[in-house]
């Protein structure tokens, strides 16, 4: 048996039909992370006794004969910026690194409530800054396919660690592209859904307009049954609503896919190009309809992202003060006021990303600057939306690329923020529009995964669901 060839289901199968105890696949999944991690770095931290504990509790179950759901026993990983009770929660942040989560996050106890076993918390760029898994204060994540590389980002480790098979499905969040971005580079699938479909309720706040709370897995009924078992209304999460569209065509030959031209435009790696295009000639000869739309507003949407991210980030970064969450110099000799306390605490745990962002979004609010930045930005993001809907009334999905490149090397854009915020260049207006997009595995350039986008109209996801999987498996 194979960690790699296991899906949810067949895991299901295996347990209850006792062909292997679930403590036994607990301990292989615990062994492959004891092995791989210290290379990876996908872990921050591992529940190895509390998993296995609960894993033979699951074997007692099954052995009286008692039905177990399908998500019982499934080994599931939790980006380290969603909380788990009692458990670290650090953000990939030295400021919250002695941070210890009162309370689940919706979508944990959800989970733990269908009895899947919360196996550890995984890496991720700081406050899920980052585009590559190299922002986080714990060290870089690598990308498992080739260790040079990186895995994407922000939820760097929880793709890692599905590519790894150190876990078959993880969490992750995306705000302008971390669930799929990552998925894309680490050859596996990341689902972001509709904004308000999923509580954020227990997710450490990036951009709460924009942030959206998904799963990585590697193959889209897993993505599917961790969707479905985490979503819906919550009264703890006053933007989540439980409501959903009909699925109207079943086959692909009822559905039209729109390619929206800009997104094939300059910037794309040629290869990557190509491998999209084949992907788009195998859905026309299996009968979908093929048709190119325009999104206009696309050049502007980089920059709007980063307008309205920026300003939320300095928002809800402004809690880590030394006061009230996470460390503190207070009390140390650098400190002599109230003021040093927050000066110097900030100054010491914070990384030179999220200041970063924190400066530009303070700058983007300020008096005399928010009308010329902050204002016309939302403005912005309207026009964005707006595009999506006229597209929408033409076509069923979008399909793009993921991201425009292959994986790049570890260090290659450290140096240059800018290159490094194009790699969200082709995920970001799905969250300014706040729509449902999958992240598909689309082939390989030399060796390295590449990944094709599908987007959908708002709560359209069952439809989008049931055609990536139509999709997926015409390439696979
Ligand atoms: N890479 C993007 C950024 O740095 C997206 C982050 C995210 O989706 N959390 O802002």
């Amino acid at each position: 048996m194979e960690l790699s060839s296991l899906s949810i289901r067949e895991i299901h199968r295996l347990i209850t039909k006792k062909e292997i105890s679930t403590q036994e696949l607990v301990e292989r999944y615990l062994k492959k992370i004891e092995k791989e991690n210290p290379e990876i770095n996908a872990f921050l931290e591992v529940f190895k006794e509390e998993s296995i504990k609960q894993a033979q509790e699951i074997d007692r179950k099954i052995q009286k004969g008692e039905e177990i759901s399908i998500l019982e026993g499934i080994p599931v990983a939790i980006k380290d910026n969603i909380l788990v009770a009692d458990k670290r929660c650090t953000a990939g942040s030295k400021i919250l690194e002695n941070y210890i989560a009162p309370y689940d996050a919706t979508v944990v106890r959800k989970l733990k409530e269908k009895g899947a076993i919360v196996v550890g918390k995984t890496n991720l760029d700081e406050f899920a800054i980052g585009s590559s898994g190299e922002f986080s204060a714990y060290g870089a994540t690598r990308n498992p396919k080739n260790l040079e590389y990186v895995p994407g980002g922000s939820s760097s480790g929880s793709a890692a660690a599905v590519a790894a098979n150190m876990v078959p499905v993880a969490l992750g969040s995306d705000t302008g592209g971390s669930v799929r971005q990552p998925a894309s580079f680490c050859g596996i699938i990341g689902f972001k859904p509709t904004y308000g479909l999923v509580s954020r309720f227990g997710l450490i706040a990036m951009s709460s307009s924009l942030d959206q709370i998904g799963p990585l897995g590697k193959n889209v009924e897993d993505v599917k049954i961790i969707y479905e078992a985490i979503k819906g209304e919550d009264e703890m999460d006053s933007t989540t609503v439980s409501f959903l569209q009909k699925q109207t065509k079943e086959r692909l030959e009822e559905v039209k896919i729109g390619i929206p031209k800009e997104y094939f435009a300059r910037g794309i790696n040629p290869k990557v190009k190509e491998i999209i295009e084949d992907r788009i000639k195998d859905l026309e000869l299996s009968g979908a309809s093929i048709e190119e739309v325009s999104l206009p507003h696309t050049d502007y949407a980089l920059a709007t992202y980063y307008i309205v991210m920026t300003a939320e980030v300095s928002s809800n970064l402004a809690r880590y003060d030394g006061i009230k969450y996470g460390k503190s110099l207070s009390g140390s000799d650098r400190v002599q006021n109230l003021l040093d306390v927050y000066l110097e605490t900030r100054k010491e745990f914070l990384g030179e990303e999220v200041k970063r962002r924190i400066m530009l979004g303070t700058y983007c609010l300020s008096v005399g600057y928010y009308d010329a930045y902050y204002l016309q930005a939302q403005k912005v993001r309207t026009l964005i939306k707006e595009d999506f809907e006229r597209a929408f009334q033409k076509v069923d999905f979008l399909l793009t690329p993921t991201s425009p490149t292959p994986p790049f090397k570890l260090g290659e854009r450290l140096e240059n923020p800018l290159t490094m915020y194009m790699a969200d260049i082709l995920t970001a207006s799905v969250n300014l529009a706040g729509l449902p997009a999958i992240s598909l595995s689309a082939g390989e350039v030399d060796k390295l995964p590449v990944g094709l986008q599908l987007i959908g109209p708002a709560f359209s996801e069952n439809f989008l669901l049931s055609i990536a999987q139509l999709a997926q498996r015409i390439w696979t």
